[in-house]
């Protein structure tokens, strides 16, 4: 489906970047690993056919320079990207420490329009492309203590809007896929915190806190989020663009 297509998504040494660039290479891509962890990129190398690991952290502009320069100068084009990278921090807004908000903001909002911006110019010679951010159902929805993710990812919303009527008359896509609560390693921590902060076993905290606002009471998989991405890098979804698709169980239904 993807056979020849050159593929980078960030943050893909663990949870739903891995599933992705997996997915991917599965369905014929060549694949970047954009990960800023040594180890883990370098493993998910080894575990993902095809693929290829490059150390970026996706904050900072050198890095991303130096990113898309590589892939073009390797493949001579970038067909797909998924802006993935991402964490979370937790605070009260007037305890949020301003290093933490520049930083959640700097990966998850600033990061992505690094990539787009690096990328476009090659994706445009090539008349096709594929944008997919990763947002999330909190770039629908507010929840307390998240000021810096809601905002990131309310925000990525607007810049995948933009860049989609953008880059229209170039058939270059761009979507957002917004999912509830996956486990990764990033909702794990989330859950051993938020057992702490409410007295209950890890066990309780996805049925009492996570998913308290979600009708559909489990969490996403990462290969759901993996199987939506794969459809919105294929030709199949050439007339959806400037959307944010939802997997999250219900959650942000009103
Ligand atoms: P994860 O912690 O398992 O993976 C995140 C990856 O991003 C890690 O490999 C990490 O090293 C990498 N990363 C972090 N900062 C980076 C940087 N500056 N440059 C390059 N790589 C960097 O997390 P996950 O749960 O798989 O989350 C992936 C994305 O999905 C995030 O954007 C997250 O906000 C979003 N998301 C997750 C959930 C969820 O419930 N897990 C829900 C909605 C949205």
């Amino acid at each position: 489906m993807l056979n020849g297509k050159i593929a980078i998504v960030t943050g893909s040494g663990s949870g739903i970047g891995k599933a992705i660039a997996d997915k991917l290479s599965k369905n014929g891509a060549t694949v970047v690993i954009a990960e800023f962890l040594d180890e883990q990129g370098k493993k998910a190398e080894k575990e993902i056919k095809n693929s290829l690991f490059i150390k970026c952290d996706v904050s900072s502009e050198s890095d991303v320079k130096n990113l898309i320069g590589s892939v073009s100068d390797r493949f001579g084009r970038v067909d797909i990207i998924v802006n993935n990278a991402g964490l979370q921090y937790i605070s009260k807004v007037e305890d949020f420490p301003l290093e933490k908000w520049n930083q959640l903001i700097g990966i998850m909002l600033t990061g992505a329009f690094l990539l787009i911006k690096y990328a476009v110019p090659i994706m445009k010679k090539g008349n096709w492309g594929r944008i997919i951010n990763i947002s999330s159902a909190h770039g629908k929805e507010a929840s307390p203590w998240k000021a810096a993710y809601v905002s990131a990812k309310h925000g990525i919303i607007g810049l995948t809007k933009v860049v989609a009527k953008e880059l229209a008359e170039f058939n270059i896509t761009a979507n957002s896929i917004c999912p509830g609560y996956v486990l990764t390693p990033l909702v794990q921590k989330q859950i051993t915190d938020l057992a702490k902060q409410y007295n209950i076993g890890e066990d309780e905290v996805p049925s009492k806190v996570l998913l308290k606002d979600q009708p559909i009471k489990s969490l996403v998989s990462v290969d759901e989020v993996a199987e939506l991405a794969l459809y919105l890098a294929s030709d199949k979804s050439k007339h959806i663009t400037a959307q944010s698709l939802s997997i999250d169980g219900g959650w942000t239904a009103h």
